[in-house]
């Protein structure tokens, strides 16, 4: 298990390492600068280092009975999204697969691999394939890094403590320094709320991705004995069982 932990600390350093260097070439010195664009990480980092290709306006079709999301094909380098949810589609698994994708692409590069995603590959909280589960963890790490998010958060909402849920009841926020009043119902209601207004800093995420964030990174935190049902089943959730 040891192993697995710093395997899953290598893949997180790998991230941090590749979105330094996309900081660094847009040029950007400040935390409000920041926008983390998947095209743009791998037009700009991505391709010139794994020189991997991305095709997505293909059907991808079936295997073994579900739909595949996301491919990756070793002998050629190349990484496909399926065309059903890649843009125009407003979906926001494009940007979650394209993640898992180029994860294998970086870490399973080997010539004989290929990987045909699905659903549950990408998004299941009850993934047990190792290298999925490592695909996953890029991804999230790519797309919604720890330090960013926390970042984004200080700076949009000019705080340095958490925000405290202590009950239903009607909550002002002051984002870019602008309030806002929600009637909020629940802690799950709460970290949404939240995740609402930080979501525009990043790639086409759900609030509900980000509102998983919000709750792991503590920057909601519960005051109540409420219990928490998590809004998504975030695959993190299960990184940090099977991993650590
Ligand atoms: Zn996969």
């Amino acid at each position: 298990m040891a192993l697995r932990g710093m395997y899953k600390d290598s893949i997180k350093s790998l991230t941090l390492d590749i979105i330094q260097e996309y900081i660094r070439e847009m040029g950007w010195t400040k935390p409000e600068q920041i926008i983390i664009d998947l095209r743009e990480i791998y037009e700009i980092v991505l391709y010139p280092r794994y020189e991997c290709q991305l095709i997505t306006d293909m059907d991808l079709g079936d295997h073994e009975d579900r739909k595949v999301l996301g491919k990756f094909v070793g002998k050629d380098r190349v990484v496909l999204v399926d065309k059903s949810i890649s843009p125009p589609a407003r979906d926001a698994r494009f940007t979650f697969t394209l993640g898992h994708e180029f994860g294998h692409a970086v870490l399973h590069p080997g010539g004989h691999r290929l990987f045909r995603c699905n659903n549950r590959d990408i998004f299941s909280a009850r993934g047990i394939d190792l290298r999925e589960i490592q695909a996953n963890i890029f991804s999230e790490n790519l797309i919604m890094p720890d330090w960013i998010v926390l970042k984004k958060f200080q700076h949009s909402f000019q705080l340095s403590r958490p925000i405290r849920y202590i009950g239903p009841g009607r909550y002002c926020l002051c984002a870019h320094g602008v309030d806002r009043y929600f009637k909020i119902k629940s802690y799950a209601d709460l970290c949404h709320a939240v995740s609402g207004l930080m979501v525009r800093h990043f790639s086409n995420i759900s609030k509900q991705s980000m509102s998983y964030k919000v709750q792991n990174l503590g920057i909601v935190v519960n005051c109540t004995h409420e219990n928490y049902d998590p809004v998504v089943p975030r695959p993190g959730n299960v990184f940090e069982s099977v991993l650590v």
